[in-house]
């Protein structure tokens, strides 16, 4: 057990992974981390990537114990930031909703649809901080990009280095799980011009987004959404015998973003920006 206090500014750079994706980095040393919000899904695995110090998150923890309704995102961001993250990336795996992007395909995602049910989004809720007694303010975050545009071109650029043409773009919806859609939903889904569907994308990227983090989504396909295949439907050991085959590529271009995102001080996107001007009412870890 580590303390907060002695872990900040242990790491600048976030990577959450998803099913199917535990480790990421070899040589790690783990901490864990408490937060007003509870205990993230597991411990922080730091490490060094090109001379940037990264701490690592099994998004459902390592044994994926917790179903994407019950991750405590809360939690796993406000750990995150509170040992000196400021950039994240969440790779995650998503089901296809058009035939063209099959299994295999990586998605940079650049705008989102909440269609979950029962999950807290916000740290703004006017209730004090368990333990804290600080009382967050009502805030309003600027939401109409929810990912971070240089995050999303450093990501875009990495696929293409790695010979991994991306889709630059596109929607991901994001339901509540843990069931998948029924071909009705999907079909819906589809209709509506969203690209991927996945469980975890939301509230990752708003929570992200309210504790001022630059937050890059990498959705990789791991089947066709029910409404776009024709046959039984998707299946858990599906999706992770579609993640395994592709996490090797998955973590190479991940470690050609971190090695390239821009400098903590040297941010200048919307993310870093998103607070100006109000009062949070608690200070950010
Ligand atoms: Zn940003």
């Amino acid at each position: 057990m580590v303390d907060t206090s002695s872990t900040r500014a242990a790491a600048e750079i976030g990577v959450i992974g998803g099913s199917g994706f535990y480790s990421f980095l070899e040589d790690v040393t783990e901490i864990t981390v408490e937060t007003p919000y509870g205990a993230p899904s597991d411990s922080l695995f730091l490490g060094e990537i090109a001379g940037r110090t990264v701490a690592f998150l099994p998004r459902h923890g390592r044994e994926h114990r917790l179903p994407p309704n019950r991750i405590n995102y809360r939690a796993n961001l406000w750990a995150l930031r509170s040992v000196g993250v400021r950039q994240v990336f969440g790779p995650c795996a998503v089901g296809g909703l058009r035939t063209e992007y099959g299994p295999g395909t990586l998605l940079v995602p650049d705008q989102l649809v909440d269609r979950t049910k029962s999950r807290t989004q916000t740290f703004f809720d006017g209730e004090p901080l368990p333990g804290g007694g600080s009382v967050p303010n009502v805030v309003h975050t600027t939401f109409a990009d929810p990912y971070c545009p240089a995050g999303r071109a450093v990501a875009v650029a990495a696929a293409r280095g790695r010979g991994w043409e991306p889709v630059d773009g596109g929607t991901m919806v994001v339901i509540e799980g843990p069931r998948f859609s029924t071909r009705a939903e999907s079909l819906w889904h589809a209709a509506q011009g969203w690209s991927v569907v996945g469980m975890t994308g939301h509230p990752e990227a708003v929570l992200a987004r309210e504790l001022g983090l630059c937050y890059t989504s990498m959705s990789l396909v791991t089947d066709l959404d029910a409404g776009a295949e024709t046959g039984d439907g998707v299946s858990h050991e599906e999706v992770l015998r579609v993640f395994g085959e592709n996490v090797g590529r998955l973590r190479e271009v991940l470690f050609d973003a971190v090695a390239a995102l821009p400098k903590t001080e040297d941010r200048d996107c919307l993310c870093t920006h998103v607070h100006d001007g109000w009062d949070l009412g608690i200070e950010l870890p």
